[in-house]
C-alpha cells in the first residue's frame, strides 16, 4: 500500500507533464505530492480494516482531503453529493486505490470479496471491478511469492488482459487514458516486468499517460514482488499526514 503511494507521489508532477523516459532526478521531485490515489487508497485501507461502509469512508476521506484535488469528474461529483449510489464506472480509480485488499486477503476467494467490496460502491461496471481485481490479485499472488512470469499467467488467463508486452512496446503509442482497460494491464506489465521497487516506479512514469495512477498501481504490485527500499519508504512516509499514516500503521500491523 505505502508502495501505490509513493507511486503517486512521484508520479504526481508527471500526470500532466508525461516524461517518457526512465531517467529522472530526483526520484522525489521537489513539487511531489500526494493525490487523489492515495486519499482514495487510505480510504479503502480504512474500510476494510475498521468495517466501515465503502462509501461511506471514500466520502469521508474526499471530503476531509478535497482540497488535494485530481478528482475524477463523475468521482468527484459522487463524493461531493449525499448519493451514495455506485455509477457504473470503469475508471481507472477503481485500481489505484485497491492495494488494501490484495494485502489483506488471505485467500484468492477474498480477494474477489475485498475488492469487489470496496469498488462496487462506485466503479460497477464490469470493467472497474475486473480492474480493481486484477490489481489486488496481482498483489496477493507476489505476496504467495509467485515468480513475476506466473503471475502475468493467472492474470491473463483469469482476466484477458494482454500482458505478453514489453514497456519498451507499449511507450510509443500509449496516450493518457483514464479507463481501466487501458491503464491496469500496462501498469501490471510496469511492476511485473520489473528489477525493483524503484525500477517499477521509473517504469510506469516512463509510459507517460496518468502517471501518478499507472504508478500507484505499479507500486503497489511491486511493493509486494520487491518491497521498497527504506531510503525510499521513509521519504514516503514523510509526505503522509498522522491521519493518514495512523491507517496505514495499522494496516500493516494487520497485513
Ligand atoms: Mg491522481
Amino acid at each position: 500500500m505505502l508502495g501505490a503511494i509513493i507511486g503517486d507521489i512521484v508520479g504526481s508532477v508527471y500526470e500532466f507533464n508525461n516524461h517518457r523516459a526512465k531517467t529522472f532526478d530526483p526520484f522525489f521531485h521537489a513539487r511531489a505530492f500526494y493525490t487523489d490515489d492515495t486519499v482514495c487508497t487510505i480510504a479503502v485501507a480504512d474500510a476494510l480494516i475498521n468495517k466501515r461502509p465503502p462509501a461511506e469512508a471514500l466520502k469521508d476521506w474526499g471530503r476531509r482531503y478535497w482540497h488535494n484535488g485530481g478528482w475524477g469528474g463523475m468521482f468527484g461529483e459522487w463524493l461531493q453529493s449525499d448519493d451514495a449510489s455506485p455509477y457504473g464506472s470503469f475508471g481507472n480509480g477503481a485500481a489505484m486505490r485497491i492495494s488494501p485488499a490484495g494485502l489483506l486477503a488471505e485467500t484468492v476467494e477474498q480477494v474477489t470479496a475485498l475488492s469487489q467490496a470496496a469498488t462496487e460502491v462506485t466503479h460497477n461496471h464490469p470493467e472497474g471491478l475486473k480492474g480493481a481485481e486484477a490489481t489486488a490479485l496481482a498483489i496477493f499472488l507476489a505476496r504467495q511469492r509467485l515468480a513475476p512470469a506466473e503471475i502475468r499467467s493467472t492474470i491473463t488467463e483469469r482476466f484477458g488482459y494482454d500482458l505478453d508486452r514489453t514497456v519498451d512496446d507499449i511507450r510509443p503509442t500509449y496516450r493518457f487514458n483514464e479507463t481501466c482497460q487501458q491503464t491496469v494491464p500496462q501498469a501490471l506489465v510496469c511492476a511485473l516486468t520489473a528489477t525493483d521497487f524503484e525500477d517499477a516506479i521509473r517504469n510506469a512514469i516512463s509510459i507517460g499517460g496518468d502517471s501518478d495512477t499507472v504508478a500507484a498501481i505499479a507500486g503497489g504490485v511491486a511493493e509486494a514482488l520487491f518491497g521498497i527500499p527504506d531510503r525510499i519508504a521513509e521519504r514516503g512516509w514523510g509526505y503522509l499526514p498522522a491521519d493518514m499514516r495512523a491507517v496505514l500503521e495499522r494496516l500493516y500491523r494487520q497485513g
